[in-house]
């Protein structure tokens, strides 16, 4: 692979290369620019070059440049899907329905909300009008995660430019191979040279000089608690506009007066698709104790007939983890559940599968109860197929264990009591509930956690919002 910088595929200054493993193998697929300070430095001029005409084409000629970028995604749907497969882990199916669509839809949902974005004015009776300018910022940077590679790199890059902006973008060095091709159906879409710049490689090192540069004036991150942090005390002090959405514990409130069958289809989909690697995914279930040992009873069954394979297969629903890394660490929090007491109820165990696929990182998702709310397998974002069960009383005590973590980025609540649903959605500290329902996205609603899950909201004109600089104009009568 090579970066996109100033409209072209470009080698890295250092012309060094880092390995791109292929998760479902353990093998070394392809090789991506280990990029440093120099190439990011390459890619900001070139952003900053593109910026005054970009920012002044007008929405209409921003819409149609995106939309094309869409339409060329729709037409590579097939490809897309099985690069982000191979590059992932994921099921192609899985990368097909959510990743890819999502992309596209990203890039239509910006293109034309950028035509319906409108600011606002302040009457002053009698003696001023106050209109709020929103500018585009300048140069801004876009970081992303492997889990969702397109999905949530051009999340952050399709409303950055549509505002305006000109972008410097790092994927994942885990999972680039969507971004890339990315950079290639940008040329193919005639998108000026510099408005949209990819830098491949390390996030210590080319993610660390994007946020450091002194022309990012906003970064907009999404990625681990941890990274967070480093992220914010690097750009803090440079006083950048910030949005962080981050790591997530996430719990499911599951009422016995709920819809049985819909909260195990979906608890069962909540807590294994993408192999529990999506930051929504609900990792603690907590069970109202009349119904707990039937749910429990199920929940263990299907997940136990979940089908662990190849990626490829259409017939799949757990693919490999992303990373021989990641195996490691999901498996420990699996140890450490067993020392903590728990009990794994199923699951947990590495698989084998035969030919090419023997050195992939697969795993049976995993079911352990009998675990108190303040072990670390119940505080620690793990990030895999692995969750909690445990039974609850009352409103009172499931809001309790729903709010007992640093984290707070989406919880999900079974009930079809109305007035209980309003109630704990009103006191439960997470920045998105969903009630009856997961992972339902309407993509003008804000997005985003509280506590440690992250600061800012994306999602519709919060994120037009977030990528312009607004100015208040007063205007006093003559
Ligand atoms: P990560 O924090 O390790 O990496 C995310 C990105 O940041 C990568 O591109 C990485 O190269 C880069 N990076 C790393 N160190 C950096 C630094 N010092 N400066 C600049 N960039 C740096 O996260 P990950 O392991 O790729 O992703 C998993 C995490 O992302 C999980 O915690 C998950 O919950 C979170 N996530 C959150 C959301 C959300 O919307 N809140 C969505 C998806 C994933």
């Amino acid at each position: 692979m090579q970066n996109y910088i100033d409209g072209a595929m470009v080698a890295p200054v250092s012309g060094d290369y880092l390995d791109n493993y292929e998760p479902a193998t353990g093998q070394v697929y392809s090789l991506i620019p280990d990029s440093d300070q120099r190439d990011v430095d390459l890619a900001v001029a070139a952003a900053a070059r593109a910026f005054p005409e970009w920012s002044t084409w007008g929405e209409q000629r921003r819409y149609e440049c995106l939309m094309r970028v869409a339409e060329l995604i729709a037409e590579r749907r097939e490809e897309l899907a099985r690069a982000e497969s191979i590059d992932t882990g994921k099921p192609e199916k899985l990368a097909y329905e959510v990743d890819i669509y999502r992309a596209e839809a990203n890039f239509r949902f910006f293109a034309t909300a950028i035509l319906h974005f409108s600011s606002e004015s302040h009457r002053m009776e009698g003696q001023a009008i106050n209109y709020t300018l929103r500018q585009p910022i300048g140069v801004v940077g876009c970081i992303s995660p492997w889990n969702l590679p397109l999905y949530l790199f051009t999340w952050k890059i399709a409303p950055a430019l549509a505002a305006g902006n000109c972008v410097v973008a790092k994927p994942s060095e885990l999972t680039p191979m969507t971004a890339y091709l990315l950079g290639q159906i940008c040329i193919d879409a005639g998108m000026p040279p510099g408005v949209l710049n990819i830098v491949h490689g390390l996030g210590g090192k080319a993610g660390q000089a994007i946020v450091a540069h002194p022309l990012t004036k906003a970064i907009s991150f999404t990625g681990g608690t941890a990274t967070g942090r480093q992220l914010a005390a690097t750009a803090a002090p440079m006083f950048k506009k910030l949005s962080l959405e981050l790591g997530g514990k996430n719990p499911v409130l599951v009422f016995a007066d709920c819809d049985i069958e819909q909260a195990l289809q979906t608890t069962l989909r909540s807590s294994f698709s993408n192999n529990g690697q999506i930051c929504l995914c609900g990792s603690r279930v907590y069970v109202e104790r009349s119904i707990y040992n039937e749910f429990r009873d199920e929940l263990v069954r299907r997940t136990s007939q979940l089908v662990v394979g190849d990626p490829a297969h259409p017939g799949t629903n757990q693919g490999a983890l992303v990373s021989a890394a990641h195996l490691d660490k999901v498996s420990s929090y699996l140890q450490l559940a067993r020392e903590e007491g728990g009990t794994v109820l199923t699951g947990g165990e590495r698989v084998h599968l035969p030919g090419r696929l023997e050195g992939g990182y697969f795993i049976r998702p995993a079911i352990v109860e009998g675990l108190p709310l303040q072990c670390r397998t119940n505080q620690e974002e793990i990030f895999g197929p692995v969750i909690t069960l445990q039974p609850f009383d009352t409103d009172e005590e499931a809001l309790a264990l729903a709010n007992g973590t640093d984290y707070g980025l989406a919880a999900t609540v079974w009930t079809q009591h109305l007035g209980r649903a309003q109630r704990l959605a009103e006191h439960l500290q997470f920045g998105i509930v969903w009630i009856n329902c997961w992972m339902l996205r309407d993509l003008r609603t804000p997005f985003g956690g509280v506590k440690h899950s992250g600061v800012g909201r994306e999602g519709g004109v919060e994120a037009l919002r977030f990528f312009t600089e607004p100015k208040n104009v007063c205007v006093k009568w003559g």
